[in-house]
C-alpha cells in the first residue's frame, strides 16, 4: 500500500510574470510566496521600476529578469546593485518573448498594462503556454486573433480580471448552450453619483480615489470613466464567445459579487468574495484545483447589504460605447483602446478634462476606416494612427 508520504512531491508550476512590479504583478508574487511547494516565480519582467524587480529577484530567485525599459537599464548599470548569481538579466522588449517561450515556463501571467502587453501574451500563446490574462487590452485590441491562436495551439487563457474569473467560475454550473447572458458588475468608481456638472470638473486626485479596489493608475482612471467596464464587455465577448446582446452591466457599489451568469431556466449563479485580486490570480494559476486561499474571506457572522442598479448611459457613455465596439468587432477595439490609453495619459498629465476622455474615444472610433477582418499588422498601423488622432480631440 502506498501512503501519502510515498507519493513523490510534484515539482512546482513555473510561472513567468510579465509586469511583476505592478499591482497585479506584486499580488501574483504574494500568491506565489504563500505556496512555494506548488508555485515558483521562474521569470519576471519590469519596465521603469527595475530596482523593485531586483529586490523581487533576491526574494524569489527567478531564472530570468527581463528589463524592457532601456533608460531604467542604463540607470541601474550606473549603480553597484547586483542580481542573485542564478538570475540572468535580459534587456529589451523582445526578450519577453524569448523568456516566455523557454521550455521551463509552464504558465505566463500577462500583467503589463496597455497594448504593450500584447507582444508577450502573443509569444506565450504561440509557444503553447497557458496564459493567466490580466491584460484585458490584449483581447480588446485583437480578441478574435488571440482566441484563434490559443485554440490552434490548444492552450488555455485563464482570466485574471475579477469579473471574468467570476463568470468563468459560474459557467462551471451549466453548459455553454444553456447560458442566457452574463451580467458584469461594476463598482461605479469614485464618480458614480456625480452630476453631469461635477463630471466636467473631476480632478486627478478624485479620479484616482477608487472606493473599493487598489490598482495601477491607468485602470483606476478607466474605472472612474467606466471605460474599464467597456473594455471588460469587449473582453467577455471574445473570451467566452458571447453575442454582444448576451452581456449586461449592473452597478454594484460593494464589489462583493464579482459577476453573474444567468442560465436559460432563469437560475443566476454569482461569485462572491471581498475585493482582493489574489483570489482570481490564485484561481487562474491553479485551475481547476482550489487550495487554501491567501485572500480575505467573507464574514458571514455579520450583516451584509448588497445593492444592484442599472448604469446611467447618459452620465457614463463608456457603457454604450463598449457594447457598440463589442458588436462591431474588427478594428473598433484597437482604435478605442489606443485613443483611451493616450487620453488617460493626457488627463493624468493635466492636459485634458475628465469628461473628454470617452468623448475623444468615440470621435476617433467614428473617424477611422473600419475593417471587419484586420491582420496583426493592420492593428499595429491603426494603433499608431489612433494615438495621433486622439490628440485632436483631447485639446482642453
Ligand atoms: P500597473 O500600472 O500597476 O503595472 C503595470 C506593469 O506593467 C508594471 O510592472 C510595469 O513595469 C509594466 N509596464 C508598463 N509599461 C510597460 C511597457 N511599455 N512595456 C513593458 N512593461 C510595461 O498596472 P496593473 O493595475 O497591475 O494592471 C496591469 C493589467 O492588469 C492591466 O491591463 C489592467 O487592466 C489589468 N487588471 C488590473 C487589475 C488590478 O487590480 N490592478 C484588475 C484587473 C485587470
Ligand atoms: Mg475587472
Amino acid at each position: 500500500m502506498i501512503s501519502a508520504t510515498d507519493v513523490p512531491a510534484q515539482s512546482p508550476t513555473n510561472v513567468a510574470i510579465l509586469g511583476a512590479t505592478g499591482s497585479i504583478g506584486t499580488n501574483t508574487l504574494d500568491v506565489i510566496a504563500q505556496s512555494p511547494d506548488r508555485l515558483r516565480a521562474a521569470g519576471i519582467s519590469a519596465h521603469s521600476r527595475l530596482p523593485q524587480a531586483i529586490e523581487q529577484a533576491w526574494k524569489f530567485r527567478p531564472r530570468w529578469v527581463v528589463a524592457t525599459d532601456p533608460q531604467a537599464v542604463a540607470a541601474w548599470r550606473a549603480t553597484s546593485s547586483e542580481l542573485p548569481p542564478e538570475t540572468e538579466l535580459l534587456t529589451g522588449a523582445d526578450e519577453v518573448a524569448r523568456m516566455v517561450s523557454q521550455p521551463e515556463i509552464d504558465v505566463v501571467v500577462a500583467a503589463i498594462v496597455g497594448i504593450a502587453g500584447l507582444q508577450g501574451t502573443w509569444a506565450a500563446l504561440e509557444a503553447g503556454k497557458r496564459v493567466a490574462l490580466a491584460n484585458k487590452e490584449t483581447l480588446v485590441v485583437a480578441g478574435p486573433l488571440v482566441m484563434a491562436l490559443a485554440a490552434e495551439r490548444q492552450t488555455q487563457i485563464a482570466p485574471v480580471d475579477s469579473e471574468h474569473s467570476a463568470i468563468w467560475q459560474a459557467l462551471r454550473s451549466g453548459r455553454k448552450s444553456e447560458v442566457r447572458r452574463v451580467i458584469l458588475t461594476a463598482s461605479g468608481g469614485p464618480c458614480r453619483d456625480f452630476s453631469p456638472a461635477q463630471l466636467a470638473e473631476v480632478t486627478i486626485e478624485q479620479a484616482l480615489n477608487h472606493p473599493t479596489w487598489a490598482m495601477g493608475k491607468k485602470i483606476t482612471i478607466d474605472s472612474a470613466t467606466m471605460m474599464n467596464k467597456a473594455l471588460e464587455i469587449i473582453e467577455a465577448r471574445w473570451l467566452f464567445d458571447l453575442q454582444p446582446d448576451q452581456i449586461q452591466v449592473v452597478i454594484h457599489p460593494q464589489s462583493i459579487v464579482h459577476s453573474l451568469v444567468e442560465f436559460r431556466d432563469g437560475s443566476v449563479m454569482a461569485q462572491l468574495s471581498p475585493p482582493d485580486m489574489k483570489l482570481p490570480i490564485q484561481y487562474a494559476l491553479e485551475y481547476p484545483q482550489r487550495h487554501e486561499g491567501v485572500s480575505e474571506r467573507m464574514d458571514w457572522s455579520r450583516s451584509h447589504h448588497l445593492d444592484f442598479h442599472p448604469p446611467d448611459p447618459e452620465r457614463f457613455p463608456a457603457i454604450p460605447l463598449g457594447l457598440e465596439v463589442a458588436s462591431a468587432g474588427g478594428t473598433a477595439g484597437v482604435v478605442v483602446n489606443a485613443a483611451n490609453e493616450v487620453a488617460v495619459a493626457e488627463f493624468l498629465a493635466g492636459r485634458t478634462r475628465f469628461n473628454q476622455i470617452v468623448a475623444a474615444c468615440r470621435a476617433v472610433l467614428e473617424n477611422h476606416n473600419f475593417d471587419p477582418n484586420p491582420t496583426l499588422s493592420d492593428l499595429d498601423r491603426l494603433d499608431r494612427w489612433a494615438r495621433q488622432e486622439v490628440l485632436r480631440w483631447t485639446l482642453a
